[in-house]
């Protein structure tokens, strides 16, 4: 059985440690930082098999010297991104199926934040970790691809199965929501899951995971028909 643990790191991101709750074996998804890891780890007397990166940016990458050194962890990432991810070891590819010890994943090339962005599909557990590509309500700031790639990345993920967990890197979901909701004012289901977030963001939770059916009912870039609605309501984010 694989439990989710959801730590904080830096200012907003969010860093996922996925356990074997019988080998206290774990994976760390983009561990912005080492200090909350290890001190979770430390903890809960886990052994850090794995790091996963979905890209290369810092701050999602930025524990993975101090954690591969004090673990002797493996790091997994995208082939192409083998000269940016620091001390990659295992180079992974689109629609590949990574498995070690009872961890099994599908790798989604999902580019369009960066060129080698990757999402990890833990399809036994349906969940998947989506970076900075799918955010709850939101997506990712096209910074190296294409509006038609970071489109297509997303559409990727309308296939899943509906009730798949959505885990992202970054606790976004409220300033999302208000994208959200003044181009899309009428949306009931959007209103609920809004009263939702704001329940847990009351209580001190995160907001995540979100659920694959919630984001196609309510996440506007989601919802976008064809590349030129995307594109539009993307320019529109960037300056809202
Ligand atoms: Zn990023
Ligand atoms: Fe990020």
């Amino acid at each position: 059985n694989m439990k989710i643990e959801i730590i904080k790191c830096l200012k907003d991101n969010y860093s996922y440690l996925i356990v074997d709750e019988i080998s206290k074996n774990a994976c760390v998804i983009d561990p912005g930082e080492a200090k909350p890891i290890i001190k979770f780890i430390e903890n809960n007397k886990i052994n850090l098999k794995f790091i996963l990166n979905t890209h290369h940016h810092y701050d999602h990458v930025g524990g993975n010297v101090e954690l591969k050194k004090k673990y002797n962890s493996s790091i997994v990432g995208f082939k192409g991104d083998k000269d940016r991810i620091p001390e990659i070891d295992v180079l992974v590819q689109d629609n590949q199926i990574w498995k070690s010890e009872n961890f099994e994943a599908k790798i989604f090339h999902v580019p369009g934040h960066t060129s080698g962005h990757i999402a990890f599909h833990f399809f036994k557990e349906k969940k998947i970790f989506t970076g900075d590509t799918l955010f709850s309500l939101g997506c990712g700031r096209v910074f190296e691809g294409t509006h038609e790639q970071m489109f297509n990345s997303l559409n990727k993920f309308k296939k899943l199965s509906f009730d798949t967990e959505i885990y992202c890197g970054h606790e976004y979901t409220m300033h999302n929501s208000y994208f959200c909701s003044a181009n899309d004012p009428q949306n009931l289901d959007l209103k609920k899951k809004i009263f939702q977030i704001k329940e847990k963001i009351k209580n001190g939770l995160p907001t995540i995971p979100s659920i694959l059916a919630d984001e196609v009912k309510c996440n506007i870039f989601l919802k976008a028909k064809d590349l030129k609605s995307f594109s539009k309501l993307r320019d529109l984010k960037d300056n809202f």
